[in-house]
């Protein structure tokens, strides 16, 4: 691995200088490092998806300084995602080289999301960069079903990245998308079985990103109903657990387990938004249900200096929306970008 100790802007500890239009902090950045995956999540991508010429994907470099120009401006916590994060090529030098943002305090945290498939090769690694907590996604504990949803993928490789990074010392987070003919009879196992290994685990309704080879409304699940139906025979109990993210916290009295509820369609939680989320061509999103862009990537690539990097970020924070408006029954996805693009 190869640190970047040459980063053209220095995090130093900053107070959060992104403040939107509504006054809501901007502290929390995920940044898609990749379009690609080595899996083609049904309710993800289209079976053949055409990802994006190299050209137009930004450098190792540049995702560094873009990220840093945020850390530079109060951003605390910084999540890499994808496509799948851990396909990129060299991937691990940016992390080692983002990690310098933690042992500076600049940051509190650096994490990923990811899909488990590459997590064995990489957890000590991780650690290692001072990673400590990660989300990785998984649906189901059968494997045939398994292999559906993800069109292709090895059940058995996932579980052992998970249980890589448990030894490795990084926390994990299963998230877990609620499909309402899949998975919602496996729920109950999911949870139990993400709650015996220490996990906490989080629900997620399906969100109409981008066009998919299927019909979302379909698998469409409200959380509202999950939650009825897991209180029939556990007791949940509302906590306060602030994690920055979106997630309505639940403790299952019988596990013992965190269980987070993220429900965009059935409830809105854009009022404590504090997030944006850049892709990896370096298009900077204020809101994910919205179709507002600021190209960064032009940006940094015309010259800018790190002022008007500053200048343009700070444009771009001052216009996010006040929130979003999915409809699963909308016929057109709200928003034509795929999840991965965006990060999820
Ligand atoms: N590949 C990594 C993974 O799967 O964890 C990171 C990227 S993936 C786009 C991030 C998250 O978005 C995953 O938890 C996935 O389940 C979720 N996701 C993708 N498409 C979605 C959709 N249409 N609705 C809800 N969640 C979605
Ligand atoms: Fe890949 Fe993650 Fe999308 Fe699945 S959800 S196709 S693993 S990017």
């Amino acid at each position: 691995m190869t640190p970047y100790d040459d980063s053209p802007a220095q995090a130093v500890l900053a107070p959060p200088r992104l403040i939107d239009g509504f006054g809501r902090a901007v502290t929390y950045l995920r940044v898609s490092v990749t379009d690609r995956c080595d899996l083609r999540c049904l309710y993800c991508m289209s079976e053949h998806m055409t990802f994006l010429p190299k050209a137009e994907v930004l450098t190792l470099e540049e995702l560094d300084r873009l990220a840093t120009a945020f850390v530079g401006l109060g951003v605390r916590k910084l999540r890499l995602t994808g496509g799948e994060p851990l396909v990129r090529k060299g991937f691990m030098d940016l992390v080692a080289g983002l990690s310098r943002h933690l042992r500076s305090g600049a940051l509190d945290e650096l994490t990923l999301t990811t899909n488990g498939t590459q997590l064995e090769r990489f957890a000590g690694d991780l650690a290692r960069c001072g990673v400590r907590r990660i989300n990785v996604s998984l649906d189901t504990l059968k494997p045939d079903l398994f292999r559906k949803l993800t069109r292709g993928g090895d059940l058995e490789r996932v579980i052992a990245g998970i249980d890589a990074a448990l030894a490795a010392g990084i926390r994990v987070k299963i998230n877990a998308v609620a499909l309402k003919h899949d998975n919602a009879a496996e729920l109950p196992a999911l949870i139990q079985w993400a709650h015996a290994r220490g996990c906490d685990i989080t629900l997620i309704e399906t969100m109409p990103l981008g066009e998919v080879d299927q019909d979302r409304t379909d698998q469409f699940l409200s959380l509202k109903d999950v939650r009825r139906d897991l209180s029939s025979f556990w007791t949940i109990e509302d906590i306060h657990h602030a994690t920055g993210g979106p997630a309505r916290y639940t403790r299952v009295a019988e596990t013992g387990g965190r269980l987070g509820l993220i429900t965009p369609l059935s409830n809105h939680f854009c009022d404590t938004c504090n997030r944006v989320r850049l892709t990896c061509t370096g298009t900077l999103h204020t809101c994910l249900g919205r179709d507002d862009a600021s190209d960064l990537r032009a940006v940094i690539r015309g010259g800018a200096t790190e002022a008007q990097l500053q200048q343009a970020i700070f444009a771009a924070i001052g216009a996010k929306s006040q929130g979003h408006d999915f409809q699963i029954a909308a016929a057109r996805p709200a928003v034509a970008r795929h999840m991965s693009t965006t990060g999820g």
